[in-house]
């Protein structure tokens, strides 16, 4: 896009950003909280940005709660947020199913947590898998053969720190058995905190595993998704132009939002150091960067 390179957030930049926006889109671990800790001074400035009338939105690609435990999440850390606020990778999929016009009469089979079975079910779908197949062991000395339920019309893959051999058959065989049978993956993120201490395998994990023994291709309806972007536009009638994602990396948060032409702001407090940022082999460029959202109340003069 761009060839001009993205430039630290300064006081005058920052004023035409802020000028020209109507709402902020946050992305969460690593801008809100790394793991369970909340960032320094985020509480302060999304306080300074209401009370110059910004909308916030916050958009997070784990999908291993719903926007009610985000909500509560938010709430213990001394922010409060309302759930109309928070869109979460496990939300999306269940709107995408919901604006596809997925039939009730099928059923969704999960590879994930509770958050996307609460989300699927609160959109009127029935859901299953998930938790209740964790304990779920496929042993070879036994009789193994996995029957799976003809009615399921789409395979949602998130986060599973539960996953096992048996999830991935259950999965693959309504996949493959079915060709009309959705593949949807809530975000393909390479790793996530559980802990802020240490990363872990993110859902690409869990998908890359569904796409290896289906051969298929999951439709992904967290960031960067043009589907969430699309969704979020309508829900808060605001042009792109006047939206500004912030974000810790550059291929889920600034891509979705550069993709959507809105502004994007890179922070330093996630997974993104400023040399990766100016690394010759990374091709993404945010509008500006900074070191983490709590600079914005600095350059605020607040
Ligand atoms: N997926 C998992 C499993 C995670 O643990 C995390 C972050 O903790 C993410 C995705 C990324 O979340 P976010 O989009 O809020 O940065
Ligand atoms: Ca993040």
């Amino acid at each position: 896009s761009s060839s001009m390179s993205c430039q630290p957030l300064s006081p005058q930049n920052f004023r035409d950003l802020f000028d020209s926006v109507e709402a902020f889109l946050f992305d969460c671990d690593g801008v809100i909280w790394k793991g369970d800790g909340l960032i320094d001074g985020v509480a302060e400035t999304l306080d300074m940005l209401r009370s110059k009338g910004k909308k916030l939105v916050f958009v997070t690609n784990n999908s291993w709660k719903s926007r009610a435990q985000y909500a509560l999440k938010f709430r213990s850390l001394g922010i409060s947020v309302s759930q109309d606020e928070i869109f979460s990778s496990s939300f999306a999929a269940a709107m995408y199913l919901k604006l596809n016009n997925f039939p009730s009469h099928n059923k969704v089979y999960v590879i994930g947590g509770e958050g996307i079975l609460e989300e699927l079910q609160l959109a009127g779908f029935t859901a299953f898998g998930g938790p209740e197949d964790a304990n779920k062991a496929l042993d070879p000395k036994q009789n193994c053969f996995v029957e799976h339920d003809k009615s399921v019309g789409a395979v949602v893959v998130g986060i599973d720190l539960y996953i096992n051999y048996y999830k991935l058959q259950y999965g693959t065989l309504c996949i493959r058995e079915n060709p009309g049978c959705l593949f949807i993956a809530t975000n393909r993120d390479a790793v996530g905190h559980m802990l802020s201490s240490q990363e872990w395998p993110g859902a690409g994990c869990m998908v890359a595993a569904i796409c290896g023994s289906t051969q298929k291709e999951p439709v992904v309806v967290g960031k960067p998704s043009t589907f969430l972007m699309e969704f979020l536009l309508k829900k808060f009638n605001v042009t792109c132009s006047k939206m500004c994602m912030v974000g810790d990396r550059l291929d889920t948060d600034i891509l979705f939002g550069q993709n959507a032409g809105c502004k994007t702001l890179l922070v330093f407090s996630g997974c993104t150091t400023q040399s990766a940022l100016q690394d010759p082999s990374n091709k993404i460029q945010p509008d500006y960067y900074t070191s983490k959202i709590s600079d914005m109340l600095d350059l605020s003069g607040a």
